[in-house]
């Protein structure tokens, strides 16, 4: 029999990617979206599987839509991808975060409880919950969480929660733990995807700056199509369980210029970069350093695509959309 997946966020970067995974291996594929008035197919629609998805109306504030998707579709498994997932924003829509990040998921977990206890769930969380490890130490699954955002704070109540339904309830649940995983569907607010439609901007001569916050940061940045895997893994396993993924190598903002801008040519970027307090935080992350040598050894998991592949491919993908953009006008 067919499998059947429920993928929540579905238009989002990660749960297009995933989409397209379990559509090629032959799942059912559920995504669940919001009321829009436009939905924007974007991302579904630049990975070719727009069309293979039956989309369902719901929301993660609203518990009652849940409950009855599942109820009715009974998923063999459940991705729930959907969050307010800007750290940037989540100071302004702090409710709004929790909200959907951190309730959302009881929801969930709920009517998988009540309604659909054999349905495997997967809990997107996020390496923001370790905030900044007090002594720089490489992190693991055992590293103590010291959130400092109002988004890492919802996410650890709904990876707390998962946990607990795991264990309270013996439902398949599992906590991805992942660090900052990008593409050339990563939205726009997103310091990777900001720079390299910014050079692409500036090699097509309809922009000249690039204005940014703290860069002073690193981060552990992988691929989104490689990440969604582990997703996957994670739930074909025999027990349920938490897994870190990440590359387990930090670069700094100042290394993400150089390889976008000299990848168009241009080598001295420093004259198309301004800096504007707006886009610092009231606290920020300042480095990351992981090791999944768990996620290696049990699911089988590792990285395929460098971060320099990766950066080069969304500096491609900009320049290639700009362009049609430009001789469609
Ligand atoms: P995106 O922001 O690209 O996608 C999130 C999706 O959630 C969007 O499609 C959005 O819908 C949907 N959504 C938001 N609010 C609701 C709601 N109330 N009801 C239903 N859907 C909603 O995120 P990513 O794909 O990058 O990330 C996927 C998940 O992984 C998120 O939970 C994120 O927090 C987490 N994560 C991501 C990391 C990363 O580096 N990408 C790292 C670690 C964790 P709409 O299109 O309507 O806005
Ligand atoms: P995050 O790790 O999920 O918060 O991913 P982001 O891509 O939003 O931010 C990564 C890092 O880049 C953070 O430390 C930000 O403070 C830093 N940064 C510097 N300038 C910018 C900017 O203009 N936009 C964003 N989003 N981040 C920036």
């Amino acid at each position: 029999m067919k499998k059947t997946a429920l993928i929540t966020g579905v238009l989002g970067q990660d749960g297009a990617y995933l989409a397209k995974l379990l559509l090629e291996k032959d799942y059912t594929v559920y995504g669940l979206i919001r009321r829009y008035t436009n939905p924007n197919y974007g991302n579904t629609d630049y990975l070719s599987v727009t069309k293979k998805i039956e989309f369902l109306t719901g929301d993660m504030t609203d518990e009652s839509s849940l409950m009855n998707i599942i109820k009715v579709i009974q998923p063999d498994e459940v991705y729930n991808l959907a969050a307010q997932s800007f750290v940037g924003a989540s100071w302004d829509l702090a409710k709004q975060t929790t909200e959907t990040n951190a309730l959302g998921v009881l929801y969930i977990l709920n009517a998988i409880r009540y309604f659909s206890p054999m349905t495997k769930f997967y809990q997107a969380s996020t390496s923001e919950m370790f905030g900044n490890t007090k002594d720089n130490k490489v992190i693991t699954e055992e590293t103590p969480f010291r959130p400092c955002s109002p988004y890492a704070i919802s996410k650890l109540y709904s990876h707390w929660m998962t946990n607990n339904y795991r264990e309270s309830y013996g439902i398949f649940a599992c906590s991805g733990i992942l660090f900052n995983h990008e593409s050339p569907i990563r939205g726009i607010e997103f310091v990777t995807r900001k720079i390299t439609d910014g050079v692409a901007r500036i090699k097509l001569n309809l922009s000249k700056e690039i204005v940014l916050g703290n860069l002073e940061s690193r981060r552990d940045w992988g691929f989104a199509g490689d990440y969604v895997e582990a997703m996957y893994l994670m739930l074909q396993q025999e027990k349920p369980d938490n897994y870190i993924i990440c590359t387990g190598k930090t670069h700094s903002i100042k290394q993400l210029l150089d390889i976008a801008f000299s990848h168009v040519g241009l080598k001295d970027w420093g004259g198309f970069i301004k800096s504007d307090p707006k886009f610092k935080r009231p606290s920020d992350l300042v480095s990351l350093e992981c090791d999944c040598k768990k996620s290696r050894e049990k699911l089988g998991w590792q990285p395929k695509t460098s971060f320099e592949d990766m950066i080069k491919m969304m500096v491609d993908a900009d320049l290639k959309r700009l362009e049609a953009q430009r001789n469609n006008s």
